[in-house]
């Protein structure tokens, strides 16, 4: 279907206030369920495909995820969609004033690649929720599975309500070109630049799930066994390609080389140290990412690993020692299993070094010294992380995930989500039986007496 087709359908299907329905948004989600658990075996042999990524990741990952908000959305959308009184104040007495959530319209959902389920199917299950109609645009870059999802959803649901659109920058560009009511992307910091600006000329709202550089603090007074164990499966959890991993290490370096010592400890257990390394172990996207993760080790600063095989697209889990912020390793997000160590002395110095650089999604730090703690907390502005553990914030609903500054705009997960999916309509709702009139003229000295007591 021509876009400008499925644009004008989503926009009609919306105005006919079907959406609206909390019955219809709770059926459609149990539907969406259903597909996703039908067609499981074809989402873990597309994804595996794509870029060897196994199934247990891919559940831990992108379908628990989907299951588990499907599920907070199936129980909460009735409250959540209710309307909401607040007090009025003695301003406008006798009336009522309250708050009714509604839809924003036709939305459109941008996905990047690195989990390519979750990160276009979790934003258009949100945004079904709260009662709009989704296009959903993914990465094209892992294409099997942008295939599958558009073979499940766009046979199984009317292209008016929810769609799948599949294509790179040519399709989104002609997508953007339309007056969406709400944008929900997902990906890097240059091409969110783009999406912002297309909404701009719109003044179409914007989420933008972005991504940056986030550090991670391992002071001496850690543990450092669960430390490493912790940064470990965070940082190679899907090869790197994570954009909460954590992107660099600063130690304290009276404890660097029992770190690092640690650390390589840790990968050997959790990968075989085989030709592929491990059957499980994810292989990098592309030929391009490959080449462009590769300039980025320095030989003489590997301390572990340097794997490397570009036919198979693999990078093995790799440390690297004696980096420093001027290092070309440490001037963008790296996006891969490379991990740079940064030894410290004063700790001071090294937290203005974070804060003089773009605010990232995440921090970590490893510690048992709440002081230090609060004290990074206070002082280093990030979207979302975690005190002795890394990633795994993500993973609870309460909590909004999103960036802030350079690392996006916005947030979702749970309420978060289905707020940012919806409008909040404000409402004063007054009889007709009593009018105070001291906001009329004529103005007196006594009116305004009483208005200066009554606005204060
Ligand atoms: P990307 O920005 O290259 O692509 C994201 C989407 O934008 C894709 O669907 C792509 O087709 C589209 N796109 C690419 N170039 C475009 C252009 N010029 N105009 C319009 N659309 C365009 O990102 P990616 O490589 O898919 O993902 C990696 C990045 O995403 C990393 O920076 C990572 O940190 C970030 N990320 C952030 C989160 C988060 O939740 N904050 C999650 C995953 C990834």
């Amino acid at each position: 279907m021509e876009i400008q087709e499925l644009y004008r359908k989503q926009q009609e299907f919306f105005n006919s206030n079907e959406t609206k329905s909390i019955g219809f948004r709770i059926a459609q989600l149990k539907k969406f369920k259903k597909l996703i658990e039908a067609h499981e075996s074809e989402l873990y042999k597309a994804i595996f495909e794509d870029f060897g990524k196994s199934e247990f990741e891919t559940y831990a990952s992108e379908l628990s995820l989907l299951y588990h908000e499907i599920n907070i959305f199936i129980k909460n959308t009735k409250s959540w969609s209710k309307r909401k009184k607040v007090s009025t104040g003695l301003v406008n007495f006798p009336g009522k004033c309250y708050i009714i959530p509604e839809p924003l319209g036709v939305t459109l959902v941008i996905g990047a690649w690195n989990y390519p389920y979750q990160l276009s199917l979790l934003p258009a299950i949100t945004s079904m929720a709260a009662g709009n109609t989704v296009i959903i645009k993914p990465s094209e870059l892992p294409s099997k599975t942008s295939a599958v999802m558009a073979k499940i959803i766009n046979a199984n649901f009317s292209p008016n309500y929810i769609h799948v659109v599949e294509g790179g920058v040519q399709t989104t560009t002609e997508l953007l070109a339309y007056r969406f009511d709400k944008i929900f992307f997902t990906g890097s910091i240059p091409v969110g630049r783009v999406i912002y600006e297309a909404a701009a000329k719109h003044l179409t709202p914007v989420t933008l799930e972005l991504g940056g550089k986030s550090p991670t603090f391992v002071l001496p007074d850690c543990d450092i066994n669960m430390t490493a164990k912790r940064i470990v499966w965070a940082k190679f959890f899907n090869a790197g390609q994570t954009c909460v991993a954590p992107d660099y290490i600063l130690v304290d370096q009276s404890i660097e080389q029992e770190l690092i010592d640690a650390l390589k400890t840790k990968i050997k257990e959790f990968y075989k140290d085989s030709e592929d390394i491990d059957e499980n172990y994810v292989r990098i996207i592309n030929t391009k990412n490959f080449d462009r993760l590769q300039k980025l080790i320095d030989p003489e600063k590997i301390c572990f690993g340097g794997k490397l095989d570009r036919e198979k697209r693999l990078i093995g889990p790799t440390i690297l020692q004696n980096v420093s912020f001027d290092d070309e390793i440490m001037q963008d997000e790296i996006f891969g299993p490379l991990l740079p160590i940064i030894a410290y002395t004063d700790i001071d110095e090294t937290i203005t070094k974070v804060k003089e650089r773009p605010k990232p999604l995440s921090c970590y730090i490893y510690s048992k010294n709440r002081k230090t703690i609060a004290k990074i907390l206070k002082e280093v502005s990030f979207g979302g992380g975690a005190v002795n553990d890394s990633v795994m914030h993500l993973s609870n609903s309460n909590l909004p995930f999103g960036g802030v500054g350079l690392s996006g705009i916005g947030s979702y997960h749970g309420k978060f989500g289905f707020d940012s999916f919806s409008h909040y309509k404000s409402i004063l709702d007054k009889p007709f039986w009593f009018e105070s009139n001291i906001k009329y003229s004529p103005y007196s000295r006594t009116k305004l007496k009483l208005i200066k007591w009554l606005l204060k």
